[in-house]
C-alpha cells in the first residue's frame, strides 16, 4: 500500500559525487512535490543553481576519463547488476513513482520496465561499439573508425515518465563512456534519485551519474556550461525548441523531444471491439499524460463514426478513476492542481468552439479523496481542424472524435498537424495499412497497435514540432547521439619509398 500522507515533509536532495547536498535546508530555492491522490504537498525538492552545477561538472570531469578507459565489457557489467537491482526493487520504485506522479501502480511498473528495456540494450554495448574496418582501402592502407564518448552529457526530463525517460538517456550515455548529469522534473524527482543510487550500488564510479534539481535556472545553467557536450531534452514543445536553440547556440549537440497530438485512424473494416478497448487505454490510461497517448480518433465514414461512438459510450462509462494504489482503477489523478485546471480549461475551449461535449469529466470528485487532482473522462464529437482545442496538446483524459469522409482525408489530418509523434491505424486491410504507414508524415506508426513506442533496440522519436534535432532516443540512434566518430587511415610503409615522390603533392586518392 502507498503511504499517501507522511508525518514530516521529506526533502529530496541532489545526488552529487561527494555527497547528497542539503540544498533547501541550506536556505536555497525549493519546489513542492504533491501527493496527487491527496491533493497535498508531501515533500520539497531542493533547487540547485549554476554553482551547484559547476560542482557536478567538476566531479564528472574528474571521473569520466577513467570510466571511458574502462573496457566496455566491464562497463556493461554495471548495467547487468543495475538491472538486477531495479528488478529486485521494482515494487518500491513503482509505488514511489505513483505517489508523486499519480499514475496507477501497474502503470508505474510499466514505466520502470520500459526504461529497463534500454538498460538491457546497454548490457550489449561491447558489441555495439565495435566500430568499422576496411582492410586494404588503398595500397597498403587500412581504414577503421571508432565511436568515442563526448565527455559529459546532460538530460532534462519531463514529469510523465520519471523512470523510463531518465533511463533512456543515462543508460546509453554512460554505457558509451560518458559522465551524465540528470535534471529530472521537479514535480516527481524521487525515482530518478533512487535510480542514480541504484547505479552507484551496481558499481558505477562516483561522478559518472549525478542528479541536480531545479527549474529554468538549472536548465539554463546546463545549456550554458561549456564543458557539457550534449544535452538530451524531453518535455513540451515550446521549451524543447528553446532548449534546442540555446544549446546549439552554445555549440552543443542537442536532441529535444516535444509535445504530441496523436491520431488513431479507424477504417470501416476495423474490429470495433478491439479499437474501443485499445482506444480506452490509449486515450485515458495515465490520465492521458503520455506523449504517445491517442487523444484524437478519426473514424472514416459516417457509419464508422456512429458505430464507434455507440461502443465508446459504455466503455467510457465503465472507466474507473481511483487512487494510484487501487488495483481496479484504470487511471489515477493528474499530476497537480494547475494541470487539472489547464485540462478543464481546454474542455471549456472545446465547448466554446462548438465541438459536441458528449461526456464531461469536469468537476469529478473521488469519495474520500475530495482534494485529489482527479478528472473524469471526457469525450468530444464533431471536433474540426480549425479548433484550437484540436491543434494543441491537452495532455489529459480527453478524447476527441474528428470525423473524416475518406482514407485520404484521414491520412491528411495527422500529416498536416503541427505535431508528429505517433499515429495509429486500425484496419484489416493490409494495403490500406501499408499505404498509410508509408505516406503519413509522423515519426512512429502503429498498425492495430495504439501506442507504438518502439522496442529498445529500435529508436524513439517524433517529427515536426514533436522533436528538434535529428537523432532519436535509444537503440543505435542513442549510441550515435552520445558518441563521436573517429576515423583512422593507416599505412605501414616498408621503407622503400622514393624520396622524390611528386605524388605527395597531389590530394591522395585510392584510385
Ligand atoms: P515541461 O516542458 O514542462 O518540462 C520538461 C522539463 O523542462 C522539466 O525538467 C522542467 O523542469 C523543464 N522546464 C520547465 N519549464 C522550463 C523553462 N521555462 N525553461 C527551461 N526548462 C524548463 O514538460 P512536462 O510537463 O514535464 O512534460 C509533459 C510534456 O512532455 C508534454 O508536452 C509531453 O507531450 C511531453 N513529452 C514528450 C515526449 C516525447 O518523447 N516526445 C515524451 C514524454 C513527454
Amino acid at each position: 500500500m502507498i503511504q499517501f500522507r507522511r508525518k514530516t515533509l521529506r526533502e529530496v536532495n541532489h545526488l552529487l559525487a561527494d555527497s547528497i547536498t542539503q540544498g533547501s535546508a541550506a536556505g536555497g530555492r525549493s519546489g513542492e512535490i504533491f501527493d496527487p491522490n491527496a491533493g497535498e504537498v508531501q515533500a520539497k525538492v531542493a533547487f540547485g543553481d549554476a554553482a551547484l552545477l559547476a560542482k557536478a561538472v567538476e566531479a564528472a570531469k574528474a571521473a569520466q576519463p577513467e570510466w571511458a578507459a574502462t573496457n566496455p565489457q566491464r562497463r556493461a557489467r554495471v548495467f547487468f547488476k543495475f538491472k538486477e537491482l531495479v528488478e529486485a526493487n521494482i515494487d518500491e520504485l513503482a509505488r514511489l513513482l505513483s505517489s508523486e506522479h499519480g499514475k496507477v501502480v501497474a502503470d508505474s511498473r510499466g514505466d520502470v520496465q520500459r526504461g529497463l528495456d534500454v538498460i538491457e540494450f546497454c548490457c550489449g554495448i561491447p558489441h555495439v561499439l565495435k566500430g568499422e574496418y576496411t582492410q586494404g582501402a588503398g595500397p597498403g592502407i587500412d581504414v577503421y573508425s571508432m565511436r568515442q564518448p563526448l565527455g559529459i552529457g546532460a538530460g532534462i526530463t519531463p514529469f510523465n515518465f520519471p523512470a523510463m525517460i531518465p533511463m533512456w538517456m543515462f543508460g546509453p550515455a554512460i554505457a558509451c563512456g560518458n559522465a551524465f548529469i540528470l535534471k529530472p522534473s521537479e514535480r516527481d524527482p524521487s525515482v530518478p534519485v533512487r535510480l542514480a543510487e541504484l547505479m552507484r550500488e551496481a558499481g558505477l564510479p562516483e561522478g559518472i551519474l549525478q542528479v541536480v534539481h531545479g527549474d529554468k535556472e538549472m536548465v539554463d545553467a546546463i545549456l550554458d556550461h561549456e564543458d557539457i557536450g550534449a544535452v538530451s531534452f524531453v518535455g513540451s514543445s515550446d521549451i524543447a525548441h528553446y532548449v534546442y536553440k540555446r544549446g546549439v547556440a552554445a555549440g552543443k549537440r542537442v536532441q529535444a523531444m516535444g509535445g504530441a497530438k496523436n491520431h488513431g485512424i479507424v477504417m470501416p473494416d476495423a474490429d470495433m471491439d478491439q479499437v474501443v478497448n485499445d482506444l480506452s487505454g490509449a486515450a485515458f490510461g495515465s490520465a492521458g499524460e503520455r506523449c504517445m497517448a491517442l487523444p484524437v480518433v478519426v473514424p472514416v465514414g459516417e457509419d464508422t463514426a456512429e458505430r464507434l461512438r455507440e461502443k465508446l459510450l459504455p466503455a467510457i462509462a465503465a472507466l474507473r478513476v481511483g487512487v494510484s494504489s487501487d488495483d481496479d482503477a484504470h487511471y489515477g489523478p493528474v499530476v497537480n492542481a494547475a494541470h487539472r485546471t489547464r485540462v478543464e480549461n481546454w474542455i471549456q475551449t472545446g465547448v466554446d468552439e462548438g465541438a459536441e461535449l458528449v461526456v464531461d469529466g469536469r468537476g469529478f470528485e473521488l469519495q474520500g479523496h475530495e482534494k485529489g487532482f482527479f478528472i473524469g473522462p471526457s469525450l468530444f464529437d464533431h471536433v474540426t481542424t480549425d479548433m484550437q482545442s484540436y491543434k494543441e496538446e491537452i495532455f489529459g483524459p480527453v478524447l476527441q472524435i474528428v470525423r473524416a469522409k475518406s482514407f485520404e482525408e484521414a491520412l491528411r489530418l495527422p500529416s498536416e498537424h503541427q505535431y508528429g509523434n505517433g499515429v495509429a491505424i486500425f484496419t484489416r486491410n493490409g494495403h490500406a495499412a501499408r499505404e498509410f504507414a508509408h505516406r503519413v508524415n509522423v515519426g512512429m506508426v502503429g498498425i492495430n497497435v495504439p501506442i507504438p513506442v518502439p522496442v529498445a533496440y529500435h529508436s524513439f522519436g517524433g517529427w515536426k514540432r514533436s522533436a528538434f534535432g535529428d537523432t532519436n532516443q535509444h537503440g543505435i540512434e542513442g549510441v550515435k547521439f552520445w558518441t563521436k566518430v573517429k576515423t583512422i587511415t593507416a599505412r605501414w610503409p616498408d621503407g622503400t619509398a622514393d624520396a622524390d615522390d611528386k605524388d605527395a603533392f597531389v590530394i591522395p586518392t585510392m584510385g
